[in-house]
C-alpha cells in the first residue's frame, strides 16, 4: 500500500512574514494527520525559514530546482550539497516551468535527477503533455521520452528513490483540471513503463497529479488507484485550501 504524498510547489512566491503565518497555519492543520506524507518545496531563500519552523514537524521541505553541477564557476546557481545543508528532503525537477521558461531540456533533467540522488534527496521529476500533444494524440509519446531519459541511465534503485509528477502542461495554474481518468490513464501508463525496467519498483513508486489540484477536486482524483498524492502550485499558497487537500489525501 502505497503512502499518499500531498508537495507544495510555492513558485516564486511568498515573503518572511507571509511565509510565517502560511506555515503557522498549514502546521497547525495537518499535525494530526498521521496516514499520509507532506511538503513544501519553497523558494531558495526561505529554505532556512522552513527548516527552522518544519523542524520535527510532519511537513518536509525542499526546493523547486538545483543545479546539476557539484560547485564551481555558475553564477546564479545553487548547488545540490547546499540544498542538502538545508535539510531538504525533496527537489523538484523538470518543472514544465522551467521546461518552457528556462529551456531545460529532457537530458538536464536527468542530469539534476542524478545529482538530487546523490546528495540524498528525493527527485520529484515532471513529466506531462501540452494541449496541442494532447489534442494530436501524442501524450503517451510524450511522457514516455520525458521518463525514458531517466529510467534508461538512472536503473531501477535510483526510480525506487524518487517521485513522479504527472503534470499537463494545459491544467497548471489553467483552472482546467484533468478528469480522474484522464489523470488515472497517464499515471497507470508511467507505471507501466516503470515495470518494464522492475516490477516492484513500478509497484512502491508514487506518481503525484498536478494540475490545478483544489479542495475540490482532490478527493475524487487521489481516489483513483494509480494517483498516489497531489504537487499543488496556486492551493499551496492558500493554508484553509493547502490543508483541505492534506486532509483529503488521507482518506
Ligand atoms: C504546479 O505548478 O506544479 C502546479 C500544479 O500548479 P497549479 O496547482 O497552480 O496548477
Amino acid at each position: 500500500m502505497r503512502r499518499k504524498l500531498v508537495v507544495g510547489n510555492w513558485k516564486m512566491h511568498g515573503n518572511l512574514a507571509r511565509n510565517k503565518a502560511l506555515l503557522g497555519a498549514v502546521l497547525a492543520g495537518v499535525k494530526e494527520l498521521r496516514a499520509a506524507d507532506y511538503g513544501v518545496c519553497v523558494p531558495y531563500p526561505y529554505l532556512a525559514q522552513a527548516q527552522s519552523m518544519l523542524q520535527g514537524s510532519n511537513i518536509a521541505w525542499g526546493a523547486q530546482n538545483l543545479s546539476q553541477h557539484e560547485q564551481g564557476a555558475f553564477t546564479g546557481a545553487v548547488a545540490p550539497g547546499m540544498l542538502a545543508d538545508f535539510g531538504c528532503r525533496y527537489v523538484i525537477i523538470g518543472h514544465s516551468e522551467r521546461r518552457a521558461l528556462f529551456h531545460e531540456s529532457n537530458d538536464i533533467a536527468a542530469a539534476k535527477f542524478d545529482a538530487a540522488i546523490k546528495f540524498g534527496m528525493t527527485p520529484i521529476f515532471c513529466v506531462g503533455e501540452t494541449l496541442q500533444e494532447r489534442e494530436d494524440g501524442v501524450t503517451e509519446q510524450v511522457v514516455a521520452r520525458q521518463l525514458e531519459v531517466v529510467l534508461n541511465h538512472a536503473g531501477a534503485q535510483s526510480v525506487a528513490k524518487t517521485v513522479i509528477a504527472y503534470e499537463p502542461v494545459w491544467a497548471i495554474g489553467t483552472g482546467k483540471t484533468a478528469t480522474p481518468e484522464q489523470a488515472q490513464a497517464v499515471h497507470a501508463f508511467i507505471r507501466s513503463r516503470v515495470a518494464q525496467l522492475d516490477g516492484k519498483v513500478a509497484g512502491g513508486l508514487r506518481i503525484l497529479y498536478g494540475g490545478s489540484m483544489k479542495p475540490g477536486n482532490a478527493a475524487e482524483l487521489m481516489a483513483m488507484p494509480d494517483i498516489d498524492g497531489g504537487l499543488i502550485g496556486g492551493a499551496s499558497l492558500v493554508a484553509e485550501e493547502f490543508v483541505a487537500i492534506c486532509r483529503a489525501a488521507q482518506q
